[in-house]
């Protein structure tokens, strides 16, 4: 039996499969030791109290009377004994987390529910669905570590978040297998920075494998297939077992790409004397979400201060540029609303910021009390015109202004969305330097959700609007005379760099696995060429015309650089 997906990250992995559930916390069916159960008990307790307070204010202050009676009805199911006892008694007896033994108890209450004649008690199933989603977000804001992957596990999901990808730095999965996720979600860009095969687009993907089956994950080809015990246990013999997929290996090449300056993007600290090693001027982008894996929301300012300050010190009088938390709704809430219908259209980025301006506030003060030695940046996710920008700024020049001994940062606006770039002269009268984040100016130009697989087809990094975007923004921004680095994926893949740079584009900001074959790629193309091949893409009106057009002109001009996609 084989499964035909789409390779998000390349390589091959065979290994035992570990269901990965959950929609905000994510786990999977952990045990613990008998110590650990009271402890594990008190946590559940805890968070069942914590959602019945949720629920109290809820009920006391409810938007509709009909509202207050659902509220009141899931205040009955927390209360009742036996749902609290049958969730105490699974961590007992099968010596499993708050966690697992919740999702047992739910699944069980909830198929028997829907089994029954009786049409309330059916429609009561969501019911409790609604309220353990409840519990479990009580439980995700506690804080409790995940526990480390056993050696060889292919994680599957339905979508693995990048949060919990990172939770596992310590002991990284061989393989990753999911329904959801595209080329540019966050998972499959920290995958392919750490060599983990993974493939996408597996449907019901939850329902094909079951704990502990053995797969193969064939990254290249998208495809997984169930592995017999000897093919495991070849592969872990093999010279290509676990280990090598991850080690990497790095080109040595310290001559500078002439005339391109060449950046690294960066999920932690330890990654920016890497970055520097490797070549790159500086760090083009810090995502700082993921500079506190294993903390949901805000984390507060003395812990941000000192990431930022270990960060700017890491760098060496280098610039570092640390973009704003570019959190949704659904990763810094727990509980007490519904989640949004569209989360990337919705209350993100800098607008979430500016919502929560004391949370705001907060990171900013961070960053600029560490910028003491005046190298670090600041970048503003999801820039939609001047109005953020002011409003922002006015916050900065406010926190600034009650500081000492720090020195006032350069400021630039990721440009991701199509009104960023229709006003993108205005825009420019107000930042300092530019990052073009492609993996979400494809998303809000084409209207194509990045995280969705069903719709993969459909996001075209070299449609026309994109190619006259990027190039109109590079333009401009070149036009008064100020910095624009090209930070999404496109920027890092062998096959758009040189089309990037016929665009016009010279500053390159790139994980730090790409960082020797942009460069080898920078160092070994001319600028006649690239002009030919702009030439003659600026005439094609679709995709594949383009796409068709730059194969072929690789291949006549630099057939020996390896031009793939990724
Ligand atoms: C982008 O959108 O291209 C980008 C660099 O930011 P992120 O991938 O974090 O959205
Ligand atoms: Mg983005």
């Amino acid at each position: 039996m084989s499964y035909a997906g789409r390779s998000v990250s390349r390589g091959r992995a065979v290994g035992r499969a570990l269901l990965i559930v959950g929609r905000k916390r994510q786990f999977f069916r952990a045990e613990i030791t008998a110590e650990r159960v009271e402890p594990e008990i008190a946590r559940f307790q805890a968070a069942v109290a914590y959602a019945s307070k949720q629920l109290e204010a809820l009920i006391a202050k409810p938007p509709t009377q009909n509202a207050a009676d659902i509220f009141d009805a899931h205040l009955l199911i927390l209360d009742s004994s036996s749902f609290l006892e049958s969730v105490a008694s699974v961590i007992r007896s099968d010596l499993v987390t708050a966690e697992w033994a919740l999702k047992t108890v739910t699944d069980r209450l909830v198929s028997s529910q829907k089994a029954s004649s009786d049409v309330h008690l059916r429609q009561k199933a969501v019911d409790i669905e609604d309220v353990s989603e409840r519990v479990a977000n009580a439980l995700a804001g506690g804080k409790s570590p995940l526990p480390d992957l056993p050696p060889n596990t292919v994680l599957i999901a339905t979508e693995l978040l990048p949060s919990t990808l990172m939770e596992f730095a310590a002991s990284l999965p061989a393989a990753i297998i999911t329904e959801r996720g595209g080329w540019t979600s966050h998972t499959f860009i920290l995958a392919r920075e750490s060599n983990i095969p993974a493939v996408s687009g597996i449907k019901r993907v939850n329902r094909r494998f079951d704990d502990g089956d053995l797969v193969v994950v064939d990254g290249d080809n998208g495809t997984v297939t169930f592995a017999s015990k000897e093919e495991f246990e070849n592969f872990l013999g093999d010279e290509h077992g676990p280990g090598a997929a991850s080690t990497g290996t790095w080109e040595t090449d310290d001559t500078a790409a002439s005339g391109f300056r060449l950046f690294v993007n960066i999920d932690s600290t330890e990654k920016i004397k890497r970055g520097l090693d490797r070549g790159a001027l500086g760090v083009g982008l810090i995502r700082s979400e993921y500079l506190f894996p294993g903390i949901k929301g805000w984390p507060d300012e003395e812990r941000q201060f000192q990431a930022y300050l270990a960060a700017a010190e890491a760098a060496d009088g280098s610039e570092i540029r640390i973009r704003t938390f570019d959190f949704d709704l659904d990763q810094v809430s727990f509980g007490g609303r519904e989640p949004e219908k569209n989360p990337a259209l919705g209350m993100r980025a800098i607008r979430l910021a500016l919502a929560r301006e004391r949370n705001f506030r907060t990171q900013l003060r961070a960053i600029l009390r560490a910028n003491t030695k005046g190298n670090i940046s600041i970048i503003l996710p999801m820039i939609g015109g001047v109005q953020d920008i002011k409003q922002v700024r006015s916050l900065i020049d406010d926190e600034f202004g009650r500081l000492e001994g720090v020195q006032f940062p350069k400021i630039g606006a990721m440009i991701e969305l199509p009104s960023a770039v229709l006003v993108i002269d205005q825009i420019l009268k107000y930042v300092d330097f530019l990052s073009v984040g492609t993996n979400d100016l494809v998303q809000y130009t084409l209207g194509v959700d990045r995280d969705d697989e069903m719709v993969a087809d459909w996001y075209q990094s070299l449609h026309p609007a994109i190619l006259r975007s990027i190039e109109r923004v590079i333009e401009a921004a070149k036009a008064v005379g100020k910095p624009v680095s090209l930070c999404g994926e496109m920027a890092g893949s062998p096959f758009y760099v040189p089309l990037l740079a016929g665009l016009g584009a010279d500053e390159f900001s790139v994980k730090l696995s790409s960082l020797p074959v942009v460069r080898r790629i920078l160092k070994n193309i001319d600028r006649t060429h690239l002009e030919e091949i702009v030439r003659v893409v600026r005439e094609l009106d679709t995709p594949q015309a383009v796409e068709e057009a730059l194969v072929a002109a690789y291949r006549t001009y630099w057939p020996d650089l390896r031009l793939t996609r990724t």
